[in-house]
């Protein structure tokens, strides 16, 4: 059998526990057999990120500015019981944060659409996607607490020792105070980002935000990412026949409802993180049906899974027990850096085959064999529950067949 060839590599960054169990089977019987895999390997499991100080998360994300296309396993972010399960030398950081960081990479979440499982918003035909700035803002925002009357303001001091002061209010009673900031740099580069992926997926954005009541901090961000399409992907997306619209966030909100999907939803870092998990839930109920892409503003890019370890069906797998875990959002993981790398190297044969192996996983839930998580969700009278391997075997199944139909293997 001819096997698709790859010209440069994808970095793998392998990861922990039933992810890491599910990685292997779908890397060994859905795309080896069928691609002249090219990767450069690193290990994150826990014992080797303890063994290296962390090393390796560092060197990973080095990797992926490189070669410019990964695809990361899930991975165990450490706290004090996994300290002792593993006795490691200390609580790491979350690889997540070190590889975003030196990416400095935006997260966009995906959902995975079958036909069997129907949004909560009947409207919705295409997935949202959402595109959260993961910097600033309330997560890095200070608080106060006061008791007496008094008055506050806001004081910037710079290097040349100016002092520029805002009045915030005085007050007569107890209550409570906020400040917040983000760098103009980011939000640059955060549109930059979001502006790159649409044009990788062909979809519209949108910007949501309240720049009519905050006039100073909304209002930023809306210039900043207007200024940025404008002189660098306008053309571009004019001549692709996408757009780039900003709502204000509640008529976002209305709009999106009614809309049929389809779109990128860039938004500010909290709304961002409240939004991901509503079209998350709204979209299938399973984690296991959501993929999450981090794109850098040069351009690099990173594909996992939205999940995490799975760590409670690992401890079953360990004693010997069949677990249902569902392996699509990995399956799209590996197919998504794939997809990535041909169009990057123009490999139309691999290209196709990162879709074939998307479609094929798509079919085997559409034909009602599908993994226990989605028991409940799928709308079907005929469905098989089955195992992670009978999963896989299944949509291994279509995929020869599909394949074969192609002409992409013979
Ligand atoms: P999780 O691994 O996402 O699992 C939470 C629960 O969601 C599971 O117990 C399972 O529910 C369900 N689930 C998740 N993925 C599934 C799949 N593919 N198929 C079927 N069911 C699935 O989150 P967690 O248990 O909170 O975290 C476990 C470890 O993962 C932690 O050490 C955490 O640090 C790490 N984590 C890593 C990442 C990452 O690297 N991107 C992200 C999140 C968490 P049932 O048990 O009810 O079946
Ligand atoms: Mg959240």
């Amino acid at each position: 059998m001819r096997r698709i060839l790859m010209d440069k590599p994808i970095v793998e960054i392998d990861g922990d526990e039933m992810a890491r169990v599910m990685w292997h089977w779908v890397k060994e019987r859905l795309i080896e057999p069928f691609v002249d895999l090219k990767v450069e390997y690193y290990d994150l499991h826990i014992k080797v990120r303890d063994e290296t100080n962390d090393q390796i998360t560092v060197k990973a994300a080095e990797a992926v500015k490189r070669w410019g296309v990964g695809v990361k396993c899930a991975t165990i972010t450490p706290n004090a019981e996994r300290v002792k399960e593993y006795n490691l030398k200390k609580e790491w950081r979350s690889p997540n944060a070190t590889i975003r960081e030196i990416l400095d990479g935006t997260i966009f979440r995906a959902p995975i659409l079958v036909k069997n499982i129907a949004p909560a918003v009947r409207f919705w035909k295409k997935p949202i996607i959402v595109a959260r700035h993961a910097v600033g803002d309330i997560y890095s925002g200070t608080g106060l607490r006061f008791e007496e009357p008094g008055e506050a303001e806001i004081v910037y001091r710079s290097i040349s020792g100016k002092e520029v002061r805002v009045k915030i209010g005085s007050f007569q009673s107890p209550g409570v105070i906020q400040a917040y900031y983000n760098i103009n740099k980011s939000i640059e580069n955060f549109a930059r980002a979001v502006f790159r992926y649409a044009l990788m997926v062909s979809m519209d954005v949108w910007f949501a935000a309240k720049d009519t009541i905050s006039k100073v901090y909304d209002a930023t961000y809306r210039e900043i990412i207007a200024k940025v399409f404008e002189k660098e992907f306008i053309e571009e997306f004019r001549s692709r026949r996408l757009n780039y619209y900003y709502y204000l966030i509640d008529d976002a909100y209305a709009r999106a409802v009614r809309s049929e999907g389809g779109f990128i939803w860039a938004a500010k870092n909290y709304d961002g993180d409240v939004l991901s998990d509503m079209i998350a839930s709204a979209f299938s109920g399973s984690l296991a049906m959501m993929t999450s892409e981090l794109m850098s503003p040069e351009g690099h890019y990173l594909a996992e899974a939205a999940h995490g370890t799975v760590q409670k069906h690992y401890y079953r797998y360990l004693r010997g027990e069949k677990t249902s875990t569902n392996p699509t959002a990995i399956i799209f993981a590996w197919a998504k850096a794939l997809k990535r790398r041909a169009e990057l190297d123009g490999l139309e044969d691999l290209e196709k085959f990162a879709q074939v192996l998307m479609d094929a996983t798509v079919k085997t839930i559409e034909n009602g064999v599908i993994t226990q998580d989605l028991s409940k969700s799928v709308n079907q009278a005929n469905i098989t529950v089955v195992d992670t391997e009978t999963f896989i075997e299944a949509v291994k199944k279509n995929l020869v067949k599909e394949l074969e139909e192609t002409g992409l293997i013979w």
